[in-house]
């Protein structure tokens, strides 16, 4: 199937079911190997989402800078191909690439961590994630439990690894890490508090909680994958929020959002929206666990 295709089904599926499309269509590779890929990393311009926030990302392929008096805190790296664009981004907002300080991923997949090498070589920031993205990291996407060596990137160290509750400080901002398993084995949810017009807002940078093509029961690379996208759902249940953010801009409209810039209330505080995003995510695994379940009792 060509590539044109790949887009017109991109075109017409949405992004939902892109990395399905991928497991079929890939390519072991470094950089973008589809055109839908592509179509989520179109140049975008940069924009303040709240407080000391801001979006520096692709059209989809999201990536946050958060800045602080003692330098920045970079969220995702996108594709390779995302870098120089976050790169151009950053420094349109008035910021330097080199005053990125510490950079930090929700997982490791080859749309939020292909950046991350160049990134780290600009800046010399401390790259910081969990065990397991920490192991992915290093390996540049070999052996991941969905996507085998099919979706590789390029290899990074991790300076520090974090794990349920860490922290990480910089110049007063504080992030603090909650485990959100099931996407990856070690999806990272961070949140962090912003004052915004003397109002303190509670801010979820909240991990994937998809499972495009997965097998949600009796997955021998990860038998506990659909209860603990269950278990993660329910922790982001207990997360206050106000502004929910994610890894790519459709699970949290950002198009729908940044064209209600300008207005009040600011579009991306939006506590209800969180809410359903995690009603979506709960429905979607539940009915793909009573599928599957159905599925492997008809075998019997
Ligand atoms: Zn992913």
């Amino acid at each position: 199937m060509t590539t044109h295709r790949v887009s017109r089904f991109f075109t017409k599926l949405g992004c939902a079911a892109v990395c399905a499309l991928l497991m079929t269509f890939a390519a072991p590779a470094r950089g973008q190997p589809t055109e839908a890929f592509r179509a989520m990393n179109r140049p975008a311009k940069p924009f303040k989402i709240v407080s000391n926030i801001y979006y520096v990302g692709a059209s989809d392929i999201a990536s946050y800078l958060i800045v602080t008096p003692k330098g920045a805190i970079l969220l995702e790296g996108g594709f390779v191909e995302t870098a120089p664009q976050i790169v151009n981004n950053v420094r349109e907002l008035g910021f330097a690439v080199e005053n990125v300080k510490i950079l930090l991923t929700s997982h490791a997949h080859i749309d939020h961590v292909g950046g991350l090498a160049e990134l780290k070589r600009l800046s010399g920031a401390t790259l910081v994630a969990t065990a397991p993205e920490a192991e992915m990291l290093k390996r540049g996407g070999k052996g991941d439990f969905q996507y085998g060596d099919n979706l590789l990137f390029p290899a990074v160290d991790v300076d520090r690894v974090v794990g349920d509750g860490d922290t990480v400080e910089l110049g007063g901002v504080v992030l603090t890490a909650h485990l959100t398993p099931g996407h990856t084995k070690g999806s990272t949810t961070w949140t962090m508090s912003v004052v915004d017009g003397g109002v303190t807002r509670q801010v979820v940078f909240m991990a994937s909680l998809s499972t495009p093509g997965y097998d949600v029961v009796n997955n021998p690379a990860y038998p506990n994958l659909g209860k603990d996208i269950l278990r993660s759902v329910e922790t982001l249940r207990t997360l206050p929020c106000d502004v929910y953010l994610a890894p790519h801009g459709y699970a949290f409209a950002l198009d729908a959002k940044r064209a209600k810039l300008g207005t009040e209330p600011n579009p991306f505080i939006d506590p209800n929206g969180y809410r359903a995003a995690l009603d979506d995510a709960e429905k979607d695994i539940r009915r793909k666990l009573v599928a599957a379940e159905k599925k492997a009792a008809e075998k019997k």
